[in-house]
């Protein structure tokens, strides 16, 4: 049995605020477990004020890699060293990765949402997809998705001229796939068409998490439309009840969570997270 407390084990952390109440030190210590891998992962509660202490971590010759979540994901940048397409394309990381004498960003949210997808059966080659906001999760899978040959990607967003992206973020994505992208107002005649021409709709924004709200009209719903929310608590948001009762196939994120750890894991270890146990341990309900 591995010993993940001993002076010898690498080391891998969450950075973010709050953290307590986070899922990743359970998923990745019982995967190290299992693996025989000498290595501890643990959540370390930093926020903006005291974001110069992840310096004590990340530069230490033990620092397998780490996590990064809110309120860091913008701002940690500044300790990095160089980032992966699909980090430098999507503007975001929630992966740090030792490499080389250098540190490396990634972002896994994009990658981890794709394999949710695929391990319900679904593919996103040659679809239309239409998703909800353009934060850093939103940026993420809008990337993997163009790679993976989305048909095209429409990103639906409360005020088309406050975008807190550059405005060369469309145009790199499709400088580097064949995939266009259209950025639109939410609540307008042309999103309603827009849910009309989709094959996938994805809620990437908080709406639904603590109220019962709902950004997709329930009239606009049909059965052929594949609905996903990030949001994995509650597992059934208003958005994905309004599916259910359409006839639509829909998902949660609680996968997504589950694969974008495990491609942090694959990152840090060059192995496969073993899924099924982790699964069964922890993403059950
Ligand atoms: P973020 O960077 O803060 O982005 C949030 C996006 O939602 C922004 O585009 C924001 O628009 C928009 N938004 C917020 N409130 C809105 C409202 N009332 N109406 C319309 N748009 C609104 O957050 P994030 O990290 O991308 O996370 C987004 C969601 O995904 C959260 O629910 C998060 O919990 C979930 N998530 C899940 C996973 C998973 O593994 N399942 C992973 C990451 C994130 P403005 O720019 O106008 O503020």
């Amino acid at each position: 049995m591995t010993d993940n407390n001993n002076s010898s084990a690498k080391k891998a952390f969450l950075f973010g605020s709050p953290v307590s109440h986070s899922i990743s030190p359970a998923m990745h210590n019982l995967s190290f477990k299992i693996l025989g891998i000498n290595a501890n992962y643990s959540a370390i509660d930093i926020d903006l004020d005291n974001i110069d202490s992840v310096t004590k971590y990340i530069r230490n010759d033990d620092f397998m890699g780490a996590n990064v979540t809110m309120p860091l994901k913008n701002d940690i940048g500044k300790y990095i060293d160089r980032y992966d397409t699909s980090s430098r394309l999507s503007y975001c990381l929630n992966t740090i990765v030792p490499e080389n004498g250098e540190l490396a960003g990634y972002t896994t949210d994009g990658a981890g949402f794709v394999d949710s997808l695929y391990n319900n059966d679904i593919d996103v080659k040659n679809r239309s997809i239409l998703i909800l906001g353009i934060g850093g999760a939103a940026r993420s899978i809008i990337v993997k998705c163009a790679f993976e040959g989305a048909k095209s990607i429409t990103i639906a967003v409360r005020n088309v001229n406050k975008l807190r992206v550059p405005s060369e973020f469309s145009t790199n994505i499709e400088s580097e796939t064949s995939c266009p992208i259209k950025i639109i107002q939410l609540d307008s005649d042309i999103m309603n068409a827009a849910i009309d021409e989709s094959d996938i709709i994805i809620n990437a924004t908080p709406v639904g998490m603590t109220d019962n709200n709902c950004l997709i009209d329930k009239k606009y719903l049909k059965p052929s439309h594949i609905v996903c929310d990030l949001i994995y608590k509650p597992s059934m948001t208003k958005l994905l009840l309004n599916a259910k009762a359409c006839g639509c196939k829909y998902m949660n994120g609680k996968d997504m969570l589950l694969y974008q750890g495990a491609r942090s894991f694959k990152l840090w270890t060059g192995k496969d997270m073993p899924i099924d146990e982790v699964k069964k341990m922890y993403f059950t309900d």
